[in-house]
């Protein structure tokens, strides 16, 4: 296999370095996906991490990696939500100062979620891209560390840490199922499981609205989306033009991409709180949702891993009670 920027060593490393600021989240059996798949189904409750979502790993093993004059200036991030809300939350467990950088598209309770956290916020245009501008700024003339939200080594090696404990818990493992975005969290975990059972299949679910890194696999290069709003907020934003590392882990680990439409999302969602009784963002349900929707050839014992849980409540009650959804109204 070729050599990747961030090896199962640096993920067991990272484990040691983050263990003790993060919960060991549950793998359960769903009897329903079981029973609707006919093959052994178990979901990862990453949505139970503290901050509700897994971006607390990577942002913890960065800060706890950072040198003692760079934590003294502080960090800065730019964020769909869940890496500003995992960024406040380990650098305010640090004691460190930390700016949050997001566009006008995300939700107003991740916002405010960030916000509770202690993190100074920053409200700037309506991509990723364009709050990017902002933090090289911060970077550039305040002299604050930018914690970037996958494509960084550290990053890549905390969300990594889930694919230790998968196989650890499901030694057996045929197939994972891993929400992708900017693939940080696919391309940790896939490092992981295949270091340590090579056996095994990582297939990333993305939506089909704005799905950069599906866009950039069949590109043959990082490719710029248009960003649209989606019931999968988390998973929006684009993989940027420089990205040095989770591309290639992507292109050369993961074994597929599928996509999925906001009435599949939509069903996870419906799914998760029906028949798991949990409440999962549109991002974390893309799992459950591609098992529903046979989007994937099942063949033994499968996981999904449910990535986050903050979605709107307002908007989590029209989705479970089957009432139409108007998007992109925040
Ligand atoms: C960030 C995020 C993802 C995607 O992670 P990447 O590392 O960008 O691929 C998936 N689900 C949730 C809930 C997220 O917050």
């Amino acid at each position: 296999m070729t050599r990747h920027p961030v090896t199962l060593q640096d993920i067991e490393a990272a484990r040691a370095r983050i263990a003790d600021r993060i919960v060991r989240t549950p793998l359960v059996r769903s009897p329903s996906l079981s029973e609707a798949t006919g093959a052994p189904v178990s979901l990862k409750l990453e949505q139970r991490q503290t901050t509700g979502s897994f971006k607390l790993r990577g942002a913890t093993n960065a800060l706890a990696s950072l040198a003692p004059d760079a934590k003294a200036r502080g960090v800065v991030g730019a964020s769909t939500g869940n890496h500003g809300r995992g960024l406040a939350h380990a650098a305010a467990a640090e004691g460190v100062r930390c700016i949050v950088c997001m566009s006008a598209l995300v939700p107003a309770n991740k916002v405010d979620g960030i916000r509770a956290l202690g993190a100074e916020i920053r409200i700037v245009g309506r991509s990723q891209d364009d709050a990017q501008v902002e933090v090289d700024r911060l970077v550039a003339e305040e002299g604050l560390t930018m914690v970037p939200p996958f494509d960084h080594p550290a990053i890549i090696a905390g969300q990594g840490t889930i694919g230790l404990e998968l196989v650890e818990d499901a030694p057996d493992l045929d197939l994972v199922l891993v929400p992708l975005s900017g693939g940080g969290l696919a391309a940790g975990i896939a490092a992981a499981v295949k270091g340590r059972r090579p056996e095994a299949r990582v297939v990333g679910v993305s939506m089909e609205r704005g799905a950069a890194m599906h866009a950039s696999l069949a590109a043959g290069r990082p490719t710029l989306v248009e960003e649209v709003p989606t019931l999968a907020d988390s998973l929006g934003g684009g993989i940027g033009l420089e990205n040095r590392y989770t591309f290639p882990m992507i292109r050369d680990l993961l074994d597929d991409v599928v996509l999925l439409s906001e009435e599949e999302i939509a069903a996870a969602i419906r799914h998760a709180y029906r028949h798991e009784q949990e409440i999962v963002e549109g991002a974390g349900a893309v799992g459950i949702g591609a098992l529903l929707a046979r989007k994937v050839e099942v063949r033994g014992p499968t996981v999904a891993v449910l990535s986050g849980r903050n979605i709107d409540m307002e908007m989590h009650r029209r989705i479970v009670s089957g009432e139409p959804i108007t998007l992109g109204g925040n």
